[in-house]
């Protein structure tokens, strides 16, 4: 099919690096070939924030806002926030304009996580994300180790980076923490707020330049604290952490990609969580994503559960070989296994 120079429109000028090769227009789906890239930013109640016009690169085209809904003709699929969408319709934004999501990219990653462990039901987070950033006080609150493993697990299962971010270490000395996580070889950032200013802000935001990070973690730990500092125009409200129970206030309902000012890179804030549910995750691949113990499962007998007697990794943790954190992240696993099978944590 040739066409002539002046029947193209903005939406066939490329303008996002990771849509490969030319857009799909098969005999079945002639429709909609006008219609306009953007990136979904928000979702609230079926209605989708999309940012449309986002230009790398060269060819730079002015940016706007659109709020749209799912065209009927993509019934249940759902669309979340990262989602890269086609939209027809009313695609100039302003109060009142509605477009309509047409089309959904394929993604390139999918975070997911369930009620608890045994739920069916999964539920997507975030699409097209490259880093599960896991934020965790160092003190007030107190860090989670189980909560952190599992969202490793999480991320591990969904091919994102992690990266585990250490707030507040102006009440507590982040060694003693790092030296029990030092063995998983997981990268981070230690940040503190004082009357010096925000330590490790920077080293935080030359990690997240240029990707597309999903920001989890219990509430009270600091995360809008950061992600306030990152970006001064998100206008997150941040709590008070309740100085009885030492957890913060929900702030947030649903996740929200905000662009770094002046980058090509996100952030996707998540509301505060209390838990992380992996029942999407196969169990017989739960030990794949503790790479510290895995070494450790050569001494296994054949179709060991990691969590019977016979099991060699008890011996592979008293070796040290694990490190110094490996008798609590054996503990993690076998929890995680526990629970994954529908006995108590
Ligand atoms: P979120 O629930 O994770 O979004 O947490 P917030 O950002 O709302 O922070 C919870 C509380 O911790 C607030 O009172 C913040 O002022 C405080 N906070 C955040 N970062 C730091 C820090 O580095 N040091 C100290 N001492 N307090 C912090
Ligand atoms: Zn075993």
């Amino acid at each position: 099919m040739s066409r002539r120079a002046s029947d193209y429109d903005e939406s066939d000028v490329r303008i996002r690096p990771s849509r490969r090769g030319s857009r799909p227009r098969s005999k079945d789906r002639p429709a909609h070939e006008d219609a306009l890239p953007g990136f979904v930013t928000a979702v609230d109640r079926g209605r989708y924030t999309v940012l449309v016009g986002r230009g790398v690169g060269g060819k730079r085209m002015p940016e706007r806002v659109v709020t749209a809904m799912k065209a009927r003709e993509l019934g249940r699929k759902g669309i979340v926030v990262g989602d890269n969408v086609d939209l027809v319709g009313e695609t100039g934004g302003g109060r009142d304009a509605l477009a309509r999501i047409v089309r959904v990219t394929p993604r390139e990653s999918v975070l997911r996580r369930t009620a608890d462990d045994t739920d069916p039901f999964e539920r997507v987070i975030v699409a097209n994300a490259d880093q599960l950033v896991i934020v965790s006080a160092l003190a007030n609150p107190e860090p989670r180790p189980r909560l952190i493993d599992r969202c490793l697990v999480a991320a591990y299962d969904a091919h994102l980076d992690p990266l585990l971010v250490l707030t507040k270490a102006d009440l507590a000395d982040p060694a003693d923490f790092l030296q029990h996580y030092a063995p998983l070889d997981v990268e981070h950032v230690v940040t503190s707020t004082g009357e010096s200013g925000f330590d490790g802000l920077e080293a935080l935001h030359e990690r997240l330049s240029g990707r597309v990070s999903v920001l989890v973690g219990h509430s009270g730990v600091g995360k809008s604290t950061i992600v306030n500092a990152l970006v001064p125009d998100a206008r997150r409200a941040t709590g008070v952490v309740n100085d009885v129970t030492g957890r913060g206030r929900h702030t947030s309902t649903s996740a929200v990609a905000l662009r770094l000012p002046g980058e090509d890179g996100w952030v996707i804030d998540t509301p505060g969580i209390r838990s992380f549910g992996l029942a999407h995750v196969d169990l017989g691949r739960i030990i794949e994503n503790f790479p510290d113990l895995e070494p450790g499962t050569a001494g296994c007998p054949r179709g060991c559960t990691h969590d019977e007697e016979e099991c060699a990794l008890d011996e592979w943790v008293a070796s040290g070989q694990a490190g110094p954190a490996g008798a609590a992240r054996l503990d993690s696993l076998r929890r995680l296994l526990r629970a994954r099978s529908g006995e108590a944590d």
